[in-house]
C-alpha cells in the first residue's frame, strides 16, 4: 500500500506498522500545534511588532499606543454622572434643536458680507446668547468679520500653549424643490426619541452645540480650566470659509501667534469600523489643491476654411494627453495610509493574514513594501488616497457650428500628494503638456514663466497654465524629519520656484 510507504517517520528496527502509524500521528500533531502557536503568535495583533525571529522586543511596534489619561480632577466624575441623567438629555435635546431651527444656510455665491443671507447668523448669535448665559459672561467673545465667532476661555495657567476646538455655524442650503422629501421638515429639529432631524444636526451644529454644552455645564459646576481653550465657530466652512475661516484664522495669528495652540480639534472622521475593531481616526494630513486652467488660443475663421487643428482639437489632445500619464503612485512608509495600515494590522481582529503579513513584511524590506503597493493599488481608492490625482472636470470651447473656436479651455482639478508640493504638480503638467506644445507650434506658458516660444509669426497659437481659482492649497502634514527633502530640486522646479513662494507663502 502506497500509504505505508509515505510515512513521514523513519521505522524502527522491529517496529509494527501501527506503532509506526501512530508515532508518525503524534509528530505531525506536534507540528500542527506548533505550527498554530507560531502561527498565532506571529499573527496575533497584539503581538506584531514584537516578534523578530529571536529578537524579541527589540523592533519597535508597528502602532505605538500610549496609556489612556485619567483626569483627576473630580469634576470628570460629576460631569459623566450629569450626563447620563434624563434632564440632561432633554436640556441638550433642546439646546441643539433651537440650533436646528435657525436656517444658516451658505451659498457660494454669497460675495459680500452685507448681503441679506447673513441675516440667519445674526438669529443664530441671539439663540447662543440666550441658550447659553454662563459661557456669555465667562468667556471672552469677539466677532471676526461679522459672523465669526472666537471665543477664549481663560486658563489659570498662562504658560500652557492653549487648545484650539472649532465648529462651523453653517449648513449646505436645502433645494426649495426637495423639501417634501424630507421625512421631516429640515429646520424641524425634531426630535423622534433616538434623533434630532434637520440640517445642521450632526454637520457641524452637533460639533458646535456640544462644546457649548460641555463648557455652559462645566460653568455651572464651578469649573475653570488651567489651560486656556479658544473656541472658533467659523461661518461658511461649506462654502469654502473665506468669510470665517481665513478671517478668525488671521485673528488668532495676531492674538495667539505663530504655533501657539497645543492641539486642535475640528469636525472630522471620527471614529470607523476596521477589520472588526473600532479605530480613533484623527485627520494627521491633508492633500494639497490646484485647479489648473488650461486655455488654448489661436486665430478664429470660417469653418469652410479650417487649419488641421482648431483650438478644441488641440485642447483636446492635451487632455488625453494627461489622462494618459497620470501621476505616479508608490507606497512610501511616509504616507498616512501606510502608518493607518500598521495600525489596522495591529490591531484590526478580522484583518486576513495574506494582507496582514503583507504590511509586517514590508517593514523590513523595500522589496516588501512595494509588494504591499501592488496588493494596495488595485483599489483605485488606494491610489487617490496615496498619490495625487487629477479629474478633468470643465471643457469649454466654441459657440457657432460655422466659425472657428478661437479660444478653448479646461479645468484640471488635482488633489495634491501629502509627499509631494504645488511644484511637482506644476511641474508633472507641464513636463506632460510641452510636447503637445511643440507639436502644434503653440507659445506656451506655464503659470507666468515661457516654456517654449515658437516665435511670432511663427506660432500657430498659445497655451496658457494657471491657477483657475486663485484656490491652491499645498498639502499639509507633519513632517517627521524637519528640513527633509525628497529630491535635489531639478532645475525645472527652480524655474518655478518664484510661482510656487508665491502660492505657498
Ligand atoms: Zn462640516
Amino acid at each position: 500500500m502506497q500509504e505505508k510507504r509515505d510515512l513521514a517517520v523513519p521505522s524502527i528496527p522491529g517496529e509494527t506498522y501501527r506503532a509506526r502509524a501512530l508515532r508518525h500521528l503524534v509528530l505531525c500533531s506536534g507540528l500542527i500545534v506548533a505550527a498554530l502557536v507560531v502561527n498565532n503568535f506571529i499573527f496575533n495583533p497584539a503581538n506584531i511588532g514584537r516578534q523578530d525571529c529571536g529578537h524579541l522586543e527589540q523592533r519597535e511596534p508597528l502602532c505605538p499606543q500610549l496609556d489612556a489619561l485619567d483626569p483627576s480632577n473630580p469634576i470628570w466624575r460629576t460631569v459623566g454622572e450629569l450626563i447620563s441623567t434624563d434632564a440632561f438629555k432633554e436640556r441638550a435635546v433642546d439646546w441643539l434643536a433651537g440650533a436646528v431651527q435657525i436656517p444658516t444656510e451658505i451659498y457660494d455665491d454669497v460675495t459680500e458680507i452685507d448681503d441679506h443671507r447673513w441675516d440667519s447668523f445674526r438669529r443664530f448669535h441671539e439663540y447662543l446668547l440666550e441658550a447659553f448665559p454662563l459661557v456669555h459672561s465667562s468667556l471672552k467673545l469677539t466677532k471676526v468679520n461679522s459672523y465669526g465667532l472666537l471665543y477664549e476661555w481663560t486658563g489659570a495657567d498662562l504658560s500652557l500653549k492653549p487648545v484650539l476646538l472649532a465648529a462651523h455655524q453653517d449648513v449646505v442650503p436645502v433645494e426649495p424643490q426637495t423639501v417634501a422629501d424630507w421625512t421631516y421638515p429640515p429646520f424641524s429639529g425634531h426630535f423622534d426619541g433616538t434623533r434630532i432631524w434637520g440640517r445642521g444636526s450632526s454637520d457641524d451644529k452637533s460639533g458646535l452645540i456640544g462644546l457649548l454644552s460641555a463648557i455652559e455645564s462645566m460653568l455651572e459646576l464651578g469649573f475653570s480650566p488651567e489651560r486656556t481653550l479658544v473656541l472658533s465657530f467659523g461661518c461658511d466652512e461649506e462654502a469654502s470659509g473665506h468669510f470665517g475661516a481665513r478671517e478668525l484664522g488671521k485673528a488668532m495669528l495676531d492674538i495667539y501667534g505663530r504655533n501657539s495652540f497645543a492641539f486642535i480639534v475640528d469636525e472630522g472622521g471620527g471614529f470607523s469600523e476596521e477589520y472588526g475593531t473600532t479605530f480613533a481616526t484623527p485627520g494627521v494630513a491633508e492633500k494639497g489643491y490646484l485647479d489648473l486652467r488650461i486655455d488654448v488660443a489661436s486665430l478664429g475663421g470660417h469653418s469652410s476654411v479650417p487649419p488641421s487643428h482648431t483650438t478644441i482639437g488641440m485642447l483636446s489632445r492635451i487632455l488625453v494627453e494627461l489622462e494618459e500619464n497620470p501621476f505616479p503612485v508608490e507606497m512610501s512608509t511616509e504616507s498616512v495610509l501606510y502608518g493607518t495600515l500598521k495600525c489596522y494590522a495591529s490591531h484590526g481582529k478580522t484583518m486576513p493574514l495574506d494582507l496582514r503579513k503583507a504590511i509586517v513584511d514590508s517593514t523590513r524590506s523595500k522589496k516588501a513594501l512595494k509588494h504591499l503597493g501592488d496588493i494596495l493599488f488595485t483599489d483605485p481608492t488606494n491610489v487617490a488616497l496615496v498619490g495625487s490625482t487629477q479629474a478633468i472636470d470643465i471643457v469649454q470651447g466654441g459657440v457657432k457650428s460655422n466659425a472657428l473656436p478661437e479660444q478653448a479651455y479646461a479645468v484640471v482639478n488635482h488633489r495634491i500628494s501629502t509627499l509631494s508640493s504645488l511644484a511637482e504638480v506644476i511641474e508633472h503638467d507641464t513636463k506632460t503638456i510641452k510636447g503637445v506644445a511643440e507639436r502644434f507650434n503653440l507659445t506656451f506658458i506655464s503659470f507666468g514663466e515661457t516654456i517654449s516660444d515658437p516665435g511670432v509669426p511663427g506660432a500657430f497659437g498659445s497655451l496658457v497654465l494657471s491657477d483657475a481659482y486663485n484656490s491652491s492649497l499645498p498639502p499639509l502634514r507633519r513632517r517627521r524629519h524637519q528640513g527633509h527633502t525628497r529630491d535635489p530640486m531639478s532645475s525645472f522646479r527652480e524655474q518655478f520656484k518664484r510661482h510656487t513662494t508665491l502660492i505657498e507663502g
